[in-house]
């Protein structure tokens, strides 16, 4: 891989990030819980607050000037995220309340209109249960079926089986990008092209992609696309269905209410163009204006330099967690972004979490929202690190001493 640029300055980055800069239970803390949720650097905290003090005030339908100033600031950050993913157009960036809320808005809306009796959707079997559920309750009130595309002992998807899979049934493929609890870079330009090749529209979660890897959803021509701004950088409660033009003005609106409609009657309700035909009710204006600052920000350090960057924190964790004798990777894909998951023989998952935090050392443990894929594995669930721009080789090595000294003590 090529050098990173020089813009890209750790120590400057951790600068941007006050809340990196504290202790926890009397050590420094060491953040690895970035596919939860990432920090958000000051510029972020800086534009809610600007929204708040300087011009708070509800879109679009107002006239005066505060209105305007934030109805500009919100459509300013649809454009924003349009360049940011590669859309055609800024009407097919619907802001919604998170990936959680794109995917139940595409199976209650594509769901309602384009599944019936007996037709297939697909999914993975390392899916988060944002893309398991909203599913299930489709097929359930449709009585269509749902087919899992099985993964390989590495954590890959397997795509013989997945072509196997696929019929003239088969309305919707809906992935993941990238797992959140194996870091899987999945190939979905193969998955969205094989799809397309029997007419299934394709849902991709990107959920863990959107602040690691290129997103270009015209190159990869992806049917909808979804992530959240909290993974971003950005706030919480705000979170982006990209949608091809023609499909979303295909499809039914999704809540019923002010903003979504043209004209009301008692008799006759007309609905609004895309993407305001989606965005019913007063949106999350403040954190959708401050999801800008954050894409203007990975975009500053640049999302190669990223990727650069968080693959040299992946490979040194792997190895120094490779030579641990009780460590257990799970998910070992040779494509995969900075998330790290791994079971201890002899300990719980859910202790060591606990024990690193008494070392101020933030990790997730459990099943990551991801039940079924543990189940594949035969296991309860991990202990999962998941590295960002500002963590260091450095607290990568505190990690390791910190999860061998556990292990020396507890085994
Ligand atoms: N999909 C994946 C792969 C995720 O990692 C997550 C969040 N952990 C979600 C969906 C749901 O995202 P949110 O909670 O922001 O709606």
């Amino acid at each position: 891989m090529e050098g990173i640029a020089k813009k890209f300055d750790i120590k400057e980055i951790r600068e941007d990030f006050p809340v990196l800069h504290q202790e926890i239970n009397g050590k420094p803390l060491i953040y690895f819980d970035n596919a939860a949720t990432t920090q958000k650097p000051k510029p972020v905290i800086e534009a809610l607050m600007g929204y708040y003090i300087g011009y708070n005030s509800n879109i679009h339908r107002g006239i005066h000037t505060l209105a305007e100033k934030a109805t500009n600031a919100f459509e300013e950050s649809r454009k924003a995220v349009q360049k940011f993913i590669n859309a055609d157009e800024a009407e097919e960036i619907i802001f919604t309340y998170g990936t959680t809320d794109s995917i139940n808005l595409v199976a209650a809306t594509f769901g309602r209109a384009f599944i019936g009796k007996d037709d297939e959707i697909i999914i993975s079997a390392m899916e988060h249960h944002s893309n398991i559920v909203p599913w299930q309750m489709l097929c359930e009130q449709k009585e269509a079926k749902l087919k899992i595309i099985p993964i390989n002992g590495k954590g890959e998807l397997i795509l013989e089986e997945f072509e196997k899979l696929l019929t003239n049934r088969t309305k919707l493929v809906s992935v993941a990008h990238v797992s959140n609890a194996l870091g899987t870079i999945n190939p979905i330009d193969r998955i969205i092209s094989k799809a397309h090749e029997v007419g299934a529209k394709v849902l991709i979660d990107g959920a863990q992609a959107s602040a690691h890897i290129e997103v270009d959803v015209k190159k990869l021509k992806a049917d909808f696309y979804s992530f959240s701004a909290h993974k971003l950088f950005g706030p919480t409660g705000t979170g982006i269905l990209y949608g091809k033009r023609k499909l979303l003005e295909s499809i039914p609106p999704y809540r019923g209410g002010g903003e979504m409609i043209k004209e009301v009657t008692f008799e006759k309700t007309s609905y609004n163009d895309i993407p305001y035909k989606f965005e019913a009710g007063t949106p999350n204006i403040a954190d959708v204006v401050a999801l800008k600052t954050a894409i203007e920000y990975v975009n500053e350090l640049g999302k190669r330099n990223i990727e650069v960057y968080e693959h040299e924190l992946l490979q040194h964790a792997t190895s120094l967690l490779s030579e641990i004798p009780e460590v257990k990777l799970i998910g070992t894909a040779d494509n995969k972004t900075s998330v790290i998951s791994f079971i201890v023989e002899g300990l719980h998952h859910l202790d060591i979490g606990m024990m690193l935090d008494a070392k101020g050392i933030a990790v997730r443990t459990g099943h990551h929202c991801a039940q079924p894929l543990m189940n594949e594995f035969g296991i309860e669930g991990t202990v999962r690190i998941s590295l960002s721009i500002y963590n260091t080789k450095e607290e990568i090595d505190v990690f390791v001493d910190a999860l061998k000294s556990i292990i020396s003590k507890w085994k």
